[in-house]
């Protein structure tokens, strides 16, 4: 099997120090994976991926990750939305031009500080809805609302067995380390002690047996019987 990454910017993992993106293409070089940068996907007609520098790439399996645009809902103003369908807010989280409507997350779309719209990942979903939460408390009580400001803690990304790239505020790191740290903190993450300790059972299982526990099931498709 031949896999090949085709991303459409100069390099991997854009929003990460250089380092970490360049090491990452060696990474997944070194794992026999095909990294083509600066090149488009402009069709793919369910056998051949045309590219945007004239190559054909011909595969029955095609895995897009592109990004994500917002959804529009009937009823709010055109201009409340950015080009992606993001909402735009104040540092507040109070969608431009409305009343009582906030968006918060991968849907919203605020600026401040150095950020033009800040990066759809988790950490300004978490961080704006826990200040969204305590500053709508805080309004019953009579008390003003805060601004929200982005504390970037950092990105982490995972490339395969002992391998990572870690940029944090205060350290940058790749290797075995980094891998061990995205472990640490994606085990913090889950929720309950109990889910935290199958999960890191699970992993030091696979870790050494190489045994996934994931398992994919694949079959026909079957009709629906309103298709
Ligand atoms: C494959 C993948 C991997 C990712 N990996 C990472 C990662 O490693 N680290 C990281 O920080 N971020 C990662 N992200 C991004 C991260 O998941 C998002 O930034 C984060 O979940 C945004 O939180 P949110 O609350 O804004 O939106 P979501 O978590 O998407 O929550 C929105 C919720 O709204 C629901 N919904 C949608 N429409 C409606 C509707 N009309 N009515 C009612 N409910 C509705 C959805 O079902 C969903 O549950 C990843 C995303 C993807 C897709």
């Amino acid at each position: 099997m031949d896999i090949h990454i085709i991303q459409g910017g100069n390099e991997l993992l854009n929003s990460f120090s250089d380092d970490a993106s360049i090491k990452a293409r060696k990474y997944l070089e070194n794992l026999g994976v095909n990294v083509i940068t600066g090149v488009r996907v402009n069709n793919y007609d369910g056998n051949e991926i045309s590219l945007s520098d004239g190559r054909k790439l011909y595969t029955k399996k095609v895995i897009w990750a592109a990004g994500i645009t917002g959804r529009r809902f009937e009823g709010l103003p055109e201009s409340c939305y950015t080009s992606d369908n993001r909402l735009k807010t104040d540092t507040y989280n109070l969608v431009t031009g409305l009343k009582d409507v906030y968006a918060l997350g991968d849907a919203a779309y605020m600026e401040e500080t150095e950020y033009k719209g800040h990066p759809q990942v988790a950490q300004p979903a978490i961080q704006q809805a826990r200040l969204l939460s305590n500053n709508l408390n805080g309004l019953l009580k009579g008390k003003p609302m805060k601004p929200f400001h982005y504390k970037d803690l950092g990105s982490l990304a995972t490339i395969g067995r002992n391998k990572a790239v870690a940029d944090l505020p205060y350290l940058k790191t790749q290797g075995f380390f980094a891998w061990l740290l995205w472990l640490f903190v994606h085990l913090k993450s889950i929720l309950g002690v109990k889910n935290k300790i199958f999960v890191f059972f699970n992993w030091v299982w696979s870790y050494f047996t190489m045994d996934q526990s994931l398992r994919i099931m694949i079959r026909h498709k079957t009709r629906m019987n309103n298709e």
